[in-house]
């Protein structure tokens, strides 16, 4: 078997063995947001219309941004063509379902559809993936972040959970925006603004601490919950030549009840072997997967791979490893040596006297570093 499978190859494998209802879309996975989008509406009613302790305020507030980050999930389920078929229906309703965190569908389908699932971790071309070393020393900005102690800069990416999801889909609104045809480009600018406008309104109708804890609050906590699985998704894993969803993905473990209200989000392996199809069936995708080609299947806690999150640095070296440039610290990915249960790394030493740019380019040149990691 070759070291890496398309995920074509893996979804032609397993179609065979799964009912045809799997291949179906599944509208009644509607209800879950219906639920979801009454508990907002009733938490939104309740801090606008009664005067309450901040403390009743803070309990709504972290009701709602568990709604906000459950209505994410559908949506995100819903643009993938899941739950109905109907382009304008699923537009729609994927707008609806993303409009608490601001994203909107024309958008979310290029950035996510189109550019994520066909190119996960490909340096160049996925737009989620995480910087290179070659990166880094090209990028000023990058540099200056590398420049920040391990720790606190692991703190601060920790905290930063709670606003990444916003800030990444601004960022994508602008790297994005100019492929559109330029007559579709008001629409993804108006899909953008609408929900902003509506939150901005809601500001002015209620005043600031009331929105505070209407809105503000409930989407850094909304962040934080759907950003705690995207960090988990692909980030310890290798970038990879082929889109290989066994090696550039990571399927993390809830608890049930977890599964319900995130709609089994939590199975990334399999969703990218089936991004068309409903998470519902997605435990029976990981049945076969793991009879199949268990040394391949990367899978753990979700706990545990926020810990190796942590531990761990985000910048790319010769692709299957992780690297701390300012240490010359070299550490495995998943499937290359990284062991979540006991994460270690190895120095490579450091030429005293050279700035960032030119360690981590004269790095690069170093022909021993193989050798260094091959008995990692
Ligand atoms: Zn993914
Ligand atoms: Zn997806």
């Amino acid at each position: 078997m070759k070291e890496f499978q398309t995920f074509g190859w893996y979804a032609k494998q397993i179609s065979p063995l799964l009912p045809k209802e799997a291949f179906k879309p599944v509208p009644s996975r509607l209800f879950g947001g219906l639920a979801y989008l009454l508990v907002t509406f009733a938490g939104f009613l309740t801090i606008g219309l009664f005067d309450l302790h901040p403390f009743w305020y803070f309990m709504i507030s972290i009701i709602l941004g568990t709604s906000f980050a459950g209505l994410g999930f559908l949506g995100h389920e819903i643009l993938h063509g899941t739950v109905v078929r109907k382009s304008w229906l699923r537009d729609l309703l994927g707008g609806i379902a993303f409009f608490p965190l601001c994203t909107g569908p024309k958008l979310w389908i290029k950035w996510h559809n189109v550019n994520h699932h066909v190119h996960t971790q490909d340096e160049e071309l996925d737009p989620d993936a995480w910087p290179t070393l070659e990166k880094l020393t090209k990028s000023r900005f990058l540099r200056w972040i590398y420049k920040i102690p391990f720790q606190i800069r692991a703190f601060f990416a920790f905290c930063g959970l709670s606003v990444t999801f916003t800030i990444h889909s601004i960022k994508m609104l602008i790297h994005f925006l100019k492929d559109f045809h330029p007559k579709n480009r008001k629409v993804v600018l108006g899909q953008f603004i609408m929900p902003w406008a509506t939150w901005i309104t809601l500001l002015v109708v209620i005043g600031f601490e009331k929105w505070f804890f209407a809105f503000l609050l409930p989407l850094l906590i909304g962040n934080f919950i759907v950003m705690s699985y995207i960090s988990t998704n692909h980030r310890l894993n290798p970038l990879v030549p082929v889109n290989d969803p066994l090696a550039n993905s990571l399927s993390v473990t809830v608890p049930k009840w977890v599964d319900v209200l995130h709609f089994n989000f939590s199975y990334h392996t399999e969703h990218h072997l089936f991004p068309s199809m409903s998470p519902k069936y997605y435990p029976l995708v990981k049945k076969h997967i793991k009879e199949m080609w268990p040394e391949r299947y990367h899978e753990m806690p979700m706990g545990k791979a926020i810990v190796a999150l942590w531990k761990t640095p985000r910048v790319y070296f010769q692709q299957r490893k992780l690297i701390e440039p300012k240490q010359g610290n070299v550490y495995g990915s998943l499937g290359n040596g990284l062991n979540p249960a006991q994460i270690k790394f190895r120095k490579i030493e450091l030429e005293k006297g050279k700035n960032l740019t030119k360690t981590a380019k004269d790095k690069l040149n170093i022909t021993n570093v193989t050798n260094l990691m091959k008995d990692q």
